[in-house]
């Protein structure tokens, strides 16, 4: 059977609610619509109990206690209250002096994690950027070998969104614990897709996300570990103390309730799904790299997700290959920021040169995935990228084998 089209190989982006998920959420827009926070009514006890329950799924979806769930607005909300809230409840410095720490993160994490690091630094704390090799792999030896003695936060993502490796968080998790630094991680692309024990991997704080685990947008989690040790966080929001105090504001109740189905499913699902997915992917890579020459899979061969592939095609232009495969939604190795394209600063880090990764597709799948659709993907690629390189005069130099790299080109 022929795939329909436009398929969707962007899961890694976001990903189709579950209809089981939109079903557990339709009666909390209009029969009970309570707020949680009413406690003297049968709509807000009605909305809390719902509440209750998708702590419930969402902590045994990650082996933590459901008093550990903060809910948030999303991973980005999350990665925020974790990272500011830790360093500035943490930060070592007498009253009165600018804010002090240290505090360990990686080049490659997503720009949620960048960019409040980022502003800490502005802030007065001391940030390492762990750079990963080609592998994209983030060891437990490069954040050991950057601990300081006011090493005060570290922040490792699980999984990375782009290339989908996976770093060593269990036992940078074990490290961070014998040294007493707190440990978060974005977990926002691993959980829902891989089995996860925060107490058996040693996690202080961990992001997930609603809208990547087939679940709703706008809503999202952070586990807050409450014993051995009880991790504290300063709040961003201040307001009507929900939450532990560490996150103001009426909660998205529907959202919620959405996120907690999710999780359930998730954990009920997760070895069959991930058995096809890594299937799927494999089929892709290979069909691929048997039908395309001079193509390179990113980040390391096997500590990857099952549902994330990274791949470049050598002597093809990447915004000509998008063109080429309009009806498969997918994302490229070029970041659009504003009037120009910039190379992903993820595979940079790895070392890929920025002509390979102008031509890279990230190909995410999921659930709905099917064969049918993996097979249309690999002959529309392979269709543009042969038919791109009978244009290139680099890659008939190429096939004449002459090594291009090592040609003197005339300046001007
Ligand atoms: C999608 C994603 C985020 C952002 O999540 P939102 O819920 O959209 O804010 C953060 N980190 C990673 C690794 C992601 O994949």
């Amino acid at each position: 059977m022929a795939a329909k089209t436009p398929i969707y190989m962007d899961n890694a982006a976001t990903t189709r609610c579950d209809p089981r998920v939109v079903e557990a959420m339709l009666p909390y827009f209009t029969e009970m619509y309570g707020n949680s926070s009413s406690r003297n009514h049968a709509f807000g006890w009605k909305a809390e109990e719902a509440v209750d329950l998708a702590r419930e799924q969402a902590a045994a979806l990650i082996g933590a206690n459901a008093k550990e769930i903060i809910w948030t607005s999303g991973a980005t909300e999350s990665n925020n209250l974790a990272i500011k809230g830790a360093a500035h409840m943490y930060a070592k410095a007498p009253e009165g002096q600018p804010n002090r720490g240290h505090i360990i993160t990686a080049v490659h994490e997503h720009k949620a994690v960048l960019d409040p690091c980022k502003r800490l630094q502005r802030e007065g704390f001391d940030v390492t950027f762990l750079e990963p090799k080609a592998d994209g792999v983030i060891t437990a030896e490069m954040v050991k070998a950057a601990m300081r003695p006011d090493t005060i936060l570290v922040s490792i993502m699980w999984a990375n969104n782009e290339i989908g490796t996976i770093n060593e968080v269990p036992e940078i998790g074990r490290l961070c614990h014998e040294r007493e630094v707190v440990f978060h991680t974005d977990a926002t692309q691993w959980v829902g897709k891989m089995p996860t024990d925060v107490e058996r991997d040693h996690i202080d704080l961990l992001s997930w996300s609603g809208h990547k685990i087939y679940g709703p947008k706008g809503v999202g989690a952070l586990f807050v570990r409450r014993r051995k040790p009880r991790v504290r966080l300063e709040a961003i929001l201040d307001g009507g103390g929900h939450e532990r105090g560490m996150r103001s504001g009426t909660l998205n109740v529907t959202g919620i309730v959405g996120f907690g189905k999710a999780c359930e499913l998730c954990k009920a699902e997760m070895d069959r799904d991930g058995e096809r997915l890594l299937r799927l992917r494999r089929r892709l890579e290979t069909e691929l790299a048997k039908r395309i020459e001079v193509t390179q899979v990113n980040g390391h061969a096997d500590r990857r997700l099952p549902h994330i592939c990274n791949i470049s095609f050598g002597f093809v232009e990447g915004e000509s290959l998008l063109m080429g495969i309009k009806d498969i939604a997918c994302s490229s190795g070029s970041a659009c920021t504003s009037a120009s394209l910039e190379p992903s600063y993820v595979l940079k880090s790895l070392g890929v040169g920025d002509e390979l990764a102008h031509s890279s597709l990230r190909l995410s799948l999921g659930r709905w995935t099917t064969d049918e659709e993996v097979e249309h993907a690999v002959e529309k690629i392979t269709k543009a990228v042969l038919h791109l390189r009978t244009m290139s005069p680099l890659y008939d130099l190429h096939k004449e084998g002459i090594d291009i790299s090592k040609i003197q080109w005339q300046t001007h």
